[in-house]
């Protein structure tokens, strides 16, 4: 498509089609994977699309830059760590776009406070409040393709705003909101969501229709391919997503990777009535143990109001039936907030009242995700019996209508995944 054709498109009725491409940072990481990106988008340009192509930092680089702000002060100034660890994905804006234009691709880089992607003011962790697409449907409408920072917004004190790690995959699925795009591809170093990680269990399948909720859960319970925000935001936009190989040469209008959609969108018929999709796992869990706490009313909001004031998520809670008056409490919370929430709750015992406190970073929590649940009865006790037969003991249970979560010894993490896997007819000898 030229330019030309594009200017011939002016009101937002017979507007092209859009499409946004993410690109992660090993499909950036140099020179020449910039170029294969950029050869994907001349793809996507070529068939007609209006094309934003949302890009992250070079692989390592925020890594890189985080370190360099820690360096300096371990108690760093968040506003200063946004205007630092936002360059990487500033670099390869620009680097994207210079190379879709000697590809002959009209583009124009943009960072985020220039769209204006307006977030919230949590520095580090903003969430992404508005965006004006007023500016970029201009360019569009003149023929240029956009390459936007992902990552990064304008805070409400005129600064710039990073989305927490991972952040660009959230960034590309709002952009694909607020521009009505047809579809969010999201390019990244493995060719689709799993089963289960591959590298636990080697007979894992790609999965290649997931319904957003059911993505929602195993992004939130362990699986690393997606950031839970954009996913959370997906499913609230219905964007449709799909997770697709970088490598090669294919474009996400010809390939399948996995799609990310609305439930009633899912055409292949749910998996000869499969219970479960997926079998998620996650060593970034922690437990503690309250012994002998009063049973009475208010007890619970004692322990966990503290916490929540302090921004920690408790996850898995269990309360053990009171005898005399007492009863023992046990949450989760996960491995980053362990040492916080231990002197939270230390610092509250008088209020709290308790006995003694147990803890354990041991552990590891096991979730098998699936909209089939729904239908199928006695999923539950099936898992519980898979587990029982390897000989793993349960030490806290967590349910929603399409999840199971049990938490374990973490030296039992592999064998219970790769039990429940089998057990659960996702192997791929049986699909
Ligand atoms: N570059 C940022 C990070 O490494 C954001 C992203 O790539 O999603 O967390
Ligand atoms: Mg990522």
């Amino acid at each position: 498509m030229t330019s030309a054709d594009v200017r011939a498109t002016p009101s937002a009725s017979s507007r092209a089609p859009r499409l946004v491409m993410k690109f992660g940072g090993t499909s950036v990481g140099d020179l020449e994977r910039i170029e294969q990106a950029a050869r994907k988008v001349a793809q996507e340009v070529e068939r007609g699309y209006q094309v934003a192509v949302i890009v992250s930092a070079m692989a390592g680089e925020t890594n890189r830059l985080v370190g360099y702000v820690r360096d300096v002060n371990r108690l760093y100034d968040a506003r200063e760590y946004d205007t630092v660890v936002a360059a990487g994905e500033q670099v390869t804006s620009g680097l994207m776009a210079l190379t879709l234009q000697k590809l002959g691709v009209p583009a124009r880089s943009w960072q985020g406070w220039q769209i204006p992607l307006r977030t919230s003011a949590a520095h580090g962790a903003a969430r992404i409040e508005d965006i004006d697409t007023a500016a970029l449907d201009q360019k569009f409408d003149e023929g240029l393709h956009a390459v936007i920072a992902g990552f990064q917004g304008i805070g409400p004190d005129n600064r710039i705003a990073t989305l927490g790690r991972g952040g660009s995959d959230t960034s590309a699925v709002a952009i694909a909101a607020a521009l009505k795009a047809e579809r969010c591809d999201i390019y990244t170093d493995v060719d689709g969501v799993y089963t289960t990680d591959p590298r636990l269990v080697s007979e894992a399948r790609k999965i290649h229709q997931i319904a957003f909720e059911e993505m929602l859960e195993l992004a939130s319970l362990g699986a690393k391919v997606l950031q839970t925000r954009s996913v959370e935001l997906a499913m609230r936009y219905q964007v449709p997503l799909q997770v697709l190989s970088t490598f090669g040469e294919a474009v996400g209008s010809d390939m399948a990777g996995t799609l990310v959609c609305d439930e009633s969108e899912l055409t292949e018929d749910k998996v000869e009535g499969k219970a479960v999709s997926g079998v998620a796992f996650s060593r970034n869990e922690a437990k503690i143990t309250l012994l002998e706490v009063a049973d009475v009313p208010g007890v619970a909001a004692r322990v966990f109001g503290p916490l929540a004031e302090q921004n920690i998520n408790v996850d898995m809670i269990v309360q053990n039936i009171s005898e005399s008056g007492h009863t023992d409490m046990t949450f989760t919370v996960s491995t980053d907030d362990y040492e916080r929430a231990l002197s939270i709750i230390e610092a509250a015992k008088e209020t709290i009242q308790f006995q003694s406190l147990r803890s354990d970073s041991d552990v590891a929590k096991l979730s098998i995700v699936g909209i089939g649940m729904r239908s199928h009865a006695g999923t539950a006790q099936k898992m519980f019996q898979v587990l029982a037969n390897e000989g793993i003991n349960i030490e806290v249970i967590s349910t929603s209508e399409i999840k199971i979560s049990v938490l374990v010894k973490r030296k039992y993490m592999e064998l219970g995944v790769q039990a429940l896997h089998k057990a659960f007819d996702l192997d791929a000898a049986s699909a």
